[in-house]
């Protein structure tokens, strides 16, 4: 996944990027009922000055295919 610059949304720092390990979402492919589901991995980023987390997964597009 290339890397992101995040604001925290509570403060405005500047966030950094964790891993959750042994973390993974599954969800529904695409628009059809019939598409399946695909698989990411997680990472977390953490705002270093108010602790906020925010989860983004890193092949985020395996859902859109
Ligand atoms: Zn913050």
């Amino acid at each position: 996944m290339q890397e992101r610059i995040i604001g925290c949304t509570k403060c405005g720092g500047e966030m950094t990027r964790g891993q959750l390990n042994f973390v993974q979402v599954t969800a529904t492919k695409g628009k059809g009922f019939f598409d399946g589901t695909a698989q990411s991995t997680v990472s977390c980023y953490v705002c270093p000055e108010c602790g906020y987390c925010e989860l983004y997964a890193d092949k985020y597009k395996e859902f859109k295919k």
